[in-house]
């Protein structure tokens, strides 16, 4: 239980300390009202042992029970409100790490999970344990406080009855262990069909302009149908199973007030019990089920609710890469491969590969689709570790460097850029977050992106929409460029993205990749040879392993090769002529 609430509360336990302690507290006070009841019986039934009713002493008890209710109700709501904060905190800080925690994991983690997954562990999870912390979980400590109490309190006037009083409570326990297993059983498989189904959700908005195009809509979209039709089974299937054991549980308490009624009358009939006492067990005692029935009822809901910490739990179980205590910070920013080995499956995408970057020189990949150039990149800012070889940058593996050196000493450029529904500068301040506006604009301007925000209505402020749906291409991949550029990083990987844009913005954002690459160590996807031809060294990838390496003029050479072979296809296609517009060109090396 303690690794438990460990884990859902990220090693923070002692946040519940309090409520839990005031929850016993209230719960004891709980019985005061019963007690007060049971001293108001008392008086009434005198008259039975020929003895006066004290009305006096009857009004104040009423005022000793108004006053315990006023006192109940102002304690209650300051635990309510203990119990509640404690649970949201819980919720937004152990979403927080969770969050962190994911930024550790290999990119691995993601292929193998579906992304509606993994939101709904930090939305839909997180909720049922706050919901789990601040009603159920404190309103199970009531159920098991307030029988203990009132246990203790039945016991002196007879011994035999409050044995009885609480014997189905085992019983009833066992229903609920009972219930409990059956839960975890068919809940874990609903909350399997809910993310699923909130995965293909998400696919299906994600994938709205294709399946319009395709006219998927509705039945013929069958993944997002079998997704609900599912989900529709299990959630049947969840209250049909779980409401009988819990029916059950309760019945199975509600039998302990007959059995102590019946007994009670025999006792009463036999003279071992007195009419008083029996009042007492009928009236106050029976009450003892009360918050043990809504527990068994909760209970459902707890066990369904906890299967989210087992979630999470397990989440917590995927190693992150491994990372060095100590830092060890390169000096230099060459990049070395040394017979390196890597497969995203089984099959090996990367085999024996090894090369060298200098540091401020230009390498690109090129190679046929498929052929591993973007895996390289991948492993340079360890999305990934390799299966064997190594890594290293200024003369040091990656594994030991910590995550956030490495990754502060690298700028990426991705084809696909995604920007955040926030605005423009504080898109491109993802770059450096410490960036005053004035170096934003900079950059912007460096990227050749300052002119078309200057023409945004609010300029710099506007709001992109979701991934950047508001802008262009070529827009997107500007300010990319400007976010790296603000980073200021002596790494720069870059997807050459020129290939499906129109001229001008390809000009741009030529110009703008002139900028970023100043001086550092380049390595670039190179979709169309032409922008790099005055590279330092061009890799040839093909089937995961080095076919070529050398200059543009070299590579030449070998008119039977894969490179030469690339350069005249391209060349005819587009008419290109050798020194035409390149990254080197601009950088002017
Ligand atoms: P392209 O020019 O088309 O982008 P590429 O040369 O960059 O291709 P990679 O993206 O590195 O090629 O992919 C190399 C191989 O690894 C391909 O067979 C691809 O299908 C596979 N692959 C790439 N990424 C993953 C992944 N995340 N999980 C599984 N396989 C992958």
């Amino acid at each position: 239980m303690k690794k438990f609430l460990n884990s859902i509360t990220n090693n923070s336990i002692g946040i519940l300390r309090k409520p839990v302690i005031f929850e016993i507290i209230q719960s004891v006070f709980q019985g005061q009202p019963f007690f007060v009841i049971l001293l108001a019986v008392q008086e009434l039934i005198k008259p039975l042992d020929g003895q006066g009713i004290d009305a006096n002493r009857l009004y104040m008890l009423l005022a000793w029970l108004a006053a315990s209710i006023v006192l109940l109700f102002f304690f209650g709501k300051a635990v309510y409100n203990m119990e509640h904060s404690a649970a949201y905190t819980i919720g937004s800080e152990g979403r927080l790490a969770l969050g962190e925690y994911l930024r550790k994991l290999s990119m691995g983690f993601y292929k193998g999970r579906d992304p509606g997954d993994i939101t709904a562990l930090l939305l839909q999870d997180y909720s049922n344990i706050e919901t789990m912390i601040s009603n159920l979980l404190m309103a199970a400590i009531g159920a098991v406080v307030l029988p203990v109490v009132f246990f203790f309190f039945l016991l002196p006037f007879d011994w035999r009855l409050t044995l009885l009083t609480v014997a189905p409570i085992p019983l009833a326990g066992l229903g609920a262990f009972i219930s409990q297993k059956i839960v975890m059983y068919t809940g874990t498989r609903h909350i399997k069909a809910k993310n699923e189904a909130s995965s293909r959700m998400l696919e299906y908005l994600d994938g709205m302009k294709n399946i319009k195009a395709f006219n998927l809509q509705g039945e013929k979209f069958q993944r997002l149908h079998k997704a609900f039709d599912l989900l529709k089974r299990k959630s049947i299937q969840q209250e049909a199973v779980t409401g009988p054991s819990v029916i059950l549980a309760v019945w199975i308490l509600n039998a302990g007030i007959a059995l102590v009624m019946l007994m009670g009358i025999k006792f009463l009939l036999v003279g071992t019990l007195s009419l008083g006492n029996f009042l007492i067990f009928l009236i106050v005692g029976t009450r003892m089920y009360d918050p043990l029935s809504k527990v068994m009822i909760n209970f459902v809901e707890l066990t369904y609710y906890s299967i989210s910490g087992k979630r999470i739990r397990e989440l917590y179980s995927v190693k992150p890469l491994p990372e060095p205590e100590k830092s060890n910070i390169p000096d230099k920013h060459n990049v070395e491969f040394e017979h390196v080995w890597f497969h995203y499956h089984d099959t090996d995408v990367l085999r024996d590969v090894s090369f060298r970057l200098e540091e401020n020189t230009m390498t690109a990949l090129v190679g046929p689709s498929g052929a591993g150039k973007s895996t390289i990149t991948r492993l340079i800012a360890r999305f990934w570790d390799v299966n064997k070889g190594v890594i290293k940058v200024g003369g040091i593996p990656l594994s030991n460097i910590k995550n956030e050196d490495l990754i502060s000493r690298i700028s990426m450029v991705f084809q696909d850029v995604y920007l955040f529904n926030d605005t423009i500068l504080e898109n491109i301040k993802i770059g450096n977050a410490e960036a005053s506006p004035e170096e934003v604009r900079a950059a912007a301007v460096k990227a050749r992106c300052h002119e078309f925000i200057e023409k945004l209505p609010k300029g710099y402020d506007t709001v992109v929409g979701e991934g950047g749906s508001t802008l262009s291409g070529g827009e997107k991949q500007r300010i990319s460029i400007a976010r790296a550029i603000l980073k200021d990083s002596p790494i720069v990987l870059l997807d050459e993205a020129t290939a499906s844009l129109d001229p001008e913005n390809e000009l741009h954002i030529q110009d703008a990749i002139g900028e970023l690459v100043k001086g550092r160590t380049l390595i670039v996807i190179a979709h169309r040879l032409s922008t790099i031809t005055h590279a330092n060294q061009i890799l040839v990838l093909k089937d995961g392993e080095i076919a070529e390496r050398g200059t543009h003029d070299e590579l030449l050479q070998d008119s039977d090769g894969v490179y030469a072979g690339m350069w005249n296809e391209q060349r005819k296609a587009h008419n290109w002529k050798v020194g035409s517009k390149s990254y080197s060109g601009i950088i002017g090396k």
